[in-house]
């Protein structure tokens, strides 16, 4: 983790700032002499996003996906989980996802992976350096990619490669991160709010199982719509997961007790003596 964080300090510092209008020469394509080559031995971030869409494409579980594809890396300077792919051990630290002919699940490759070479700085990165995010170019040494004679304006780049709708999907998750609870938190989260987070976030299909098979439809009022879409829709149970986390974490009214449980909880705290 250390060598991120350097690499995030050198980004703020060194990389030259660019906007959406700005341009930058660069294409890859099976033709290129290094294809392949960067889809192994790289630190590459899953968002709540990635997950649903590649665990969508592989058919399988969000437990399935997280316990074979990903780790959770451990450090207690981290204020939240997060969630990497994980690299094959052989010799190149290969993707699990690259082929012969490059990356197998590519219409749902993560938003990592479509970005490159184009880096995002947001100011979550360090608030006191950097008050707007920018785009900064990644020159890997290995990539060939920069001198193919095709030229494009920033804006294209996240058009081209479909970015759009990662960061609008990835827009709430971004607002949570970057929520003051966090910044104000000198550790990170205790290992119950771990869980929570890790669950609502990234363990989907354990969180919809969580919310259906407990007492929490007793507990919370949930209109009958949002029930429906949350049965079944993974992108509306996502959602649904920021508001519990907003709730439950930072103390937001965005799931709304209901009224006979506070009356209870009321009564239970007067027979105590506590009210
Ligand atoms: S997910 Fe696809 S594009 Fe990304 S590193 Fe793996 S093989 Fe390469
Ligand atoms: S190293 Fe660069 S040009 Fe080569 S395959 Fe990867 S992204 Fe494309």
């Amino acid at each position: 983790m250390r060598e991120i964080e350097k690499l995030k300090e050198a980004i703020l510092r060194e990389y030259p700032r660019l906007t959406r209008e700005s341009s930058f020469t660069f294409a890859c394509h099976k033709g290129v002499p290094c294809f392949n080559e960067c889809c192994g031995d790289v630190n590459i971030f899953l968002t709540p996003y990635d997950i649903i869409r590649l665990k969508k494409n592989l058919g399988i579980s969000s437990s399935e996906f997280l316990g074979k594809y990903t780790i959770s890396p451990f450090d207690e300077n981290l204020k939240y989980p997060i969630v990497m792919l994980k690299m094959n051990d052989d010799k190149k630290k290969s993707c699990p996802f690259v082929g012969q002919d490059g990356c197998k699940i590519y219409p749902d490759r993560p938003w990592a992976c479509r970005m490159y070479p184009l880096g995002l700085a947001s100011p979550s990165d360090d608030s006191k350096e950097l008050d707007q995010e920018f785009y900064f170019l990644l020159r890997e040494s290995l990539c060939k990619g920069f001198g193919e004679d095709k030229n494009q304006t920033v804006a294209e780049w996240l058009e081209d490669q479909g970015i759009n709708e990662y960061d609008e999907a990835g827009e709430e998750y971004k607002n949570i991160t970057l929520h003051p609870f966090f910044r104000e938190q000198e550790k990170g989260l205790e290992p119950q709010k771990i869980e929570m987070f890790f669950t609502a976030c990234y363990n989907l299909d354990k969180f919809r199982n969580l919310i259906f098979q407990s007492s929490f439809f007793e507990k919370f009022e949930v209109d009958d719509k949002t029930r429906r879409q949350v049965k079944t829709d993974d992108y509306a149970l996502l959602k649904f997961g920021y508001r519990w986390l907003r709730f439950a974490l930072f103390g937001e009214k965005t799931i709304e007790v209901r009224k006979q449980v506070l009356n209870s909880k009321r009564q239970e705290l007067k027979n105590k003596g506590k009210l």
